[in-house]
């Protein structure tokens, strides 16, 4: 997707060789036009899928997630980091080794927000090494539901995240692939 391609270009400052920080448009201040168009994208690519639900995990992923869900026209879920006092359903669950935060931790859905039978296509910001959607997955799994894909803002595709998710069999979908993060330089696969 040359928009946001271009926007990374623009506005991504490579932090290491490994980390990519965009916090001038997806994660931390957020360009609405640019969601927009990134929920276009998704909901061309995974249009007439029968997809019932968007899933993704708080904080960074609710964004595209919600813009996705907007133009499919059916309802975002997003797995929570945190202990809530409201969140008192049956809940699904699962361990979730974050990246950025090098810690682990469980992320939860209410079992009221994700049904057996419900066709599910997970969004999230970042692709590194798949453990975000591969807890998703787990989650779908729980619930019953299907996993009819994963779309993704930024793929780094020098790590292991895609290999992971395609071994398992689900469809990765990714509007930016980063080949190298080399020499503080963003290279896009194509
Ligand atoms: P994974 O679970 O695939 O190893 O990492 C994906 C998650 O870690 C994403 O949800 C994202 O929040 C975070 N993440 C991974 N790599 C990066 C990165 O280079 N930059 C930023 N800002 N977040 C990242």
């Amino acid at each position: 997707m040359e928009q946001l391609k271009q926007k990374i270009r623009e506005h991504g400052s490579v932090l290491s060789e490994q980390v990519l920080k965009v916090d001038a448009f997806l994660n931390h201040q957020v360009d609405p036009p640019l969601m927009q168009a990134i929920g276009r994208e998704f909901a061309r690519r995974f249009g007439g899928q029968g997809i019932d639900k968007v899933l993704t995990l708080e904080a960074s992923g609710i964004a595209p997630a919600l813009m996705t869900a907007l133009e499919l026209g059916v309802p975002l879920v997003f797995a929570r980091k945190h202990r809530s006092l409201t969140l008192t359903d049956n809940l699904l669950t699962a361990r979730v080794y974050s990246f950025t935060k090098q810690v682990e931790s469980t992320v939860a859905v209410s079992a009221s927000h994700l049904a057996a039978g419900e066709r599910v296509l997970i969004v999230d910001d970042f692709l590194a090494n798949g453990q975000a959607a591969l807890g998703l997955a787990a989650i779908v799994r729980q619930a019953g539901a299907q996993l009819v894909g994963i779309g993704i803002v930024i793929e780094k595709s020098f790590q292991s995240g895609r290999g992971a998710l395609e071994e398992q069999g689900y469809r990765v979908e990714s509007l930016a692939r980063i080949a190298s993060l080399a020499g503080g330089q963003v290279s896009f696969l194509e």
